[in-house]
């Protein structure tokens, strides 16, 4: 995973870009999903060579008797979220199957377009992928994203125990973690890319419903973001297109067809500096805050899915007394992404107030919000220690941090451009964050407790 930087957008509004107290600075950028190569036409003949020895064991086992009914199933999507956990969104499609079989870069997705791949050596994308979006790492480090069974089957293939953080495509990478269930009007569905050990404990030849737990959205096998590889087979054991489209099968298999752009917001957040977003397979440094006291910088994010050109996104800055605070508007100059965000910050004034603060974006006649909490500086730092001495300040080499009792503290280093460029625990009283290959320039130094945070302006010369 590479985020591309495509381009650095600055909106001059009069009143913002000359007050201090008070600007947006718009940084929108894509966020990229390489096309992952996930098979030679090779390996995945092999593969399927596999599936097909074990359907022909099981079937000689009569684990199929009275199975196979002629009602064609449909599908139901095979992803959801873990219990306790719920964003307007959490996924993209990044690739469809490919109807076009001449090769290589002779593309058509169901609707005509180019939003699959193929290879040198003749794979054509013979699944649809869904890549989890935003924040694809952390989400797998937190098994937030879980495939489910599309349609109640019986288990004909299962694999784990293979790595999933290789980070590029190709030959000689250990193979994919995957379910393939049997259907009773004869199609498979395959489930690629499982996260290592996540693999449900349900054997070969059992049977699952729909909606029940399969794994978790992983990168195994040649994958460089976590994404799930969903592929429907035929009773021919041939791969075939589970969307209905001009250029795909009249019929759709899916109970609910989703919209080929099915454009929304997947996420707002509220942090205290811009997000820090690593290259595979690191989690991305998210800088999440909801609690600011009235001189922070807010920073927000907003994670949008299949954007398109021309696309208008509203957004309200709304105080505790549900005024507006302020309000801006972005229209997206690009033709389309898959994922992607935008990103800005705001400054309070010492005269607003403390309380309920929310963030309000409409999208598509949508209204996506995101609250946070606005304290007055003398209602914090309570349960922080008083006592901190902080110095040299300016610094040059070394930078001590005394007298933190508590061990659930954090100490943190932002550069002014927002970034997190130091982060620890306190594991004893004293902490000394040597500055050698820092820039010179003013920082932030935070010590944060779960809820509270205390700043120190450095300097480091
Ligand atoms: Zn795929």
């Amino acid at each position: 995973m590479k985020k591309i930087f495509v381009f650095l957008f600055i909106f001059s509004f009069c009143k913002s870009i000359f007050s201090q107290q008070h600007s947006q600075f718009f940084d929108f950028q894509e966020y990229k999903f390489e096309k992952n190569i996930e098979f030679s036409q090779n390996e995945y003949l092999i593969f399927k060579k596999n599936v097909q020895k074990n359907i022909e064991i099981l079937a000689k086992k009569d684990v199929f008797k009275n199975f196979f009914t002629k009602t064609s199933v449909k599908f139901r999507l095979p992803l959801r979220e873990k219990s306790g956990i719920q964003n307007y969104g959490f996924y993209s499609i990044s690739a469809y199957f490919d109807h076009d079989t001449l090769y290589p870069n002779s593309l058509k997705d169901f609707n005509c377009q180019q939003f699959t791949y193929d290879t040198q050596d003749g794979y054509n994308h013979a699944g649809t992928d869904f890549f989890t979006f935003p924040f694809p790492w952390n989400k797998m480090e937190n098994d937030e994203v879980e495939v489910i069974a599309a349609a109640n089957g019986i288990i004909v293939y299962k694999q784990d125990g293979n790595r999933d953080k290789n980070c590029e495509a190709g030959i000689d990478i250990p193979f994919w973690n995957v379910i393939v269930l049997q259907h009773s009007d004869g199609t498979l569905t395959y489930y690629g890319h499982l996260k290592k050990n996540s693999v449900t404990q349900n054997n070969v030849g059992e049977m699952v419903s729909a909606g029940d737990y399969l794994g978790v959205v992983g990168s195994s096998g040649s994958s460089s973001t976590p994404h799930l590889h969903f592929e429907v087979n035929n009773e021919k054991n041939e791969p075939i297109d589970p969307f209905s489209g001009e250029c795909g099968d009249s019929v759709s298999l899916w109970e609910t067809q989703k919209p080929y752009v099915d454009a929304g917001i997947n996420q707002i957040t509220t942090n205290f500096a811009y997000i820090n977003f690593q290259e595979c397979p690191n989690s991305d440094i998210l800088n999440l805050r909801d609690t600011f006291s009235l001189s922070d910088t807010i920073f927000f994010s907003i994670f949008f899915r299949n954007i398109s050109l021309n696309d208008t996104v509203s957004i309200k800055m709304i105080s505790p007394s549900q005024t507006l605070w302020d309000s801006w508007v972005w229209n997206c100059p690009y033709p389309f992404f898959a994922g992607s965000y935008l990103q800005f910050w705001a400054k309070l004034f010492s005269s607003d107030v403390g309380g309920n603060w929310k963030i309000e974006a409409n999208y598509k006649g949508k209204t996506y919000e995101k609250a946070f909490f606005v304290q007055k500086s003398s209602e914090i730092s309570q349960n922080l220690p008083q006592n901190i001495e902080i110095g040299p300040n300016p610094a040059s080499e070394i930078l001590t941090v005394k007298n933190v009792e508590a061990k659930n503290l954090r100490v943190k280093l932002i550069s002014l451009q927002g970034i997190c460029v130091f982060e620890r625990y306190f594991s004893e009283k004293n902490i000394e964050i040597s500055l050698k290959n820092f820039a010179r320039g003013i920082y932030f130094l935070q010590i944060c407790s779960e809820k509270d945070f205390q700043n120190y302006k450095i300097f480091v010369k």
